[in-house]
């Protein structure tokens, strides 16, 4: 896939070595096949296969960001102080697409949005951000139970395979006693209560 300039300056191959200097190199295999995942979603459930690309290769940019460096992100940039509460599962969606702007100067709004919402969803998602939500749950890498299933769903339909993965990840977080994070319920009560 060559980009086009429309979303960034710089090469495919220059975007990878931005993003593989900020993880290891396990998390970089996951990144990758995330791209592979979200082109074939975005070929076939129309939105742009560029825009795929570069949202997954940057889905997880701040993943692997010290917890004091995102922490003083939140207060110098007025994120919202309720992401204090969380963690970094929460934090790289949110503060990913802020340092993705920042330092890798891309400002696509649905590309942002897409790295933005990837981990907790929103109640309203543009097909981008359907496709990277879903690329990083079913990547060819991901090995959990309801994986196969998730694949199966989303091969069919879209909609249907964000339904599916807001529910079981609810479900997973529940069963660990994990903290939701409100948003994720906007998500759920959008998706799947209300769909
Ligand atoms: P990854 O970055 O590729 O590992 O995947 P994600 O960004 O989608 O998710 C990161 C982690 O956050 C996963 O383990 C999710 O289960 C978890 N997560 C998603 N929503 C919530 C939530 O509301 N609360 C908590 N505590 N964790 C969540
Ligand atoms: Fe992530
Ligand atoms: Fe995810
Ligand atoms: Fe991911």
């Amino acid at each position: 896939l060559r980009y086009s300039n429309n979303y960034t300056t710089l090469t495919r191959n220059e975007l990878i070595q931005a993003v593989q200097s900020q993880m290891s190199q396990k998390r970089f295999q996951h990144v990758l096949g995330v791209e592979q995942t979200a082109v074939e979603l975005a070929e076939k459930y129309g939105a742009s296969n560029e825009a795929a690309s570069i949202a997954a290769l940057t889905h997880d940019y701040a993943k692997e960001r010290s917890d004091k460096e995102m922490q003083e992100l939140i207060y110098r940039e007025q994120f919202d102080l309720e992401l204090l509460e969380y963690g970094s599962n929460i934090w790289h969606g949110p503060l990913g697409a802020f340092l993705v702007e920042q330092e890798l100067g891309i400002s696509d709004s649905d590309i942002l949005n897409a790295i933005k919402y990837h981990t907790i969803g929103a109640p309203e998602m543009t097909i981008l951000e359907q496709v990277i939500y879903v690329a990083d749950y079913i990547e060819p890498g991901r090995n959990f139970p309801s994986v196969e299933k998730a694949r199966k769903i989303a091969a069919e339909n879209l909609q249907a395979a964000v339904q599916y993965e807001t529910k079981q990840t609810l479900q997973h977080l529940i069963e660990k006693n994990r903290k939701i994070y409100p948003k994720t319920i906007a998500t759920y009560n959008k998706w799947v209560a209300n769909p």
